[in-house]
C-alpha cells in the first residue's frame, strides 16, 4: 500500500479574487491496480468566494 502526498504552499493565492487562502489536506482513497492507495492532496478555501480550489505545486513556483 503506497502514499502519494502532493506537496503544495501552505497559503495558496485565490484564483477568483487573489486573496491568499489557506490550505489543508485531504485525503482520498483511490484505487490502482496495486490495490487501494490513500492520497492526500492539498486544497485551499476562500472564505471569500466560497469556492475550494486545488493550489499549484509549491515547487511549481518562480
Ligand atoms: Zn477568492
Amino acid at each position: 500500500m503506497g502514499r502519494v502526498v502532493a506537496a503544495a504552499a501552505a497559503v495558496a493565492t485565490c484564483p477568483e479574487c487573489g486573496v491568499g487562502c489557506e490550505t489543508f489536506a485531504k485525503r482520498r482513497r483511490i484505487a490502482s491496480i496495486d490495490g487501494p492507495v490513500d492520497v492526500e492532496e492539498s486544497v485551499a478555501h476562500c472564505p471569500g468566494c466560497r469556492r475550494d480550489f486545488f493550489p499549484p505545486p509549491a515547487d511549481a513556483r518562480p
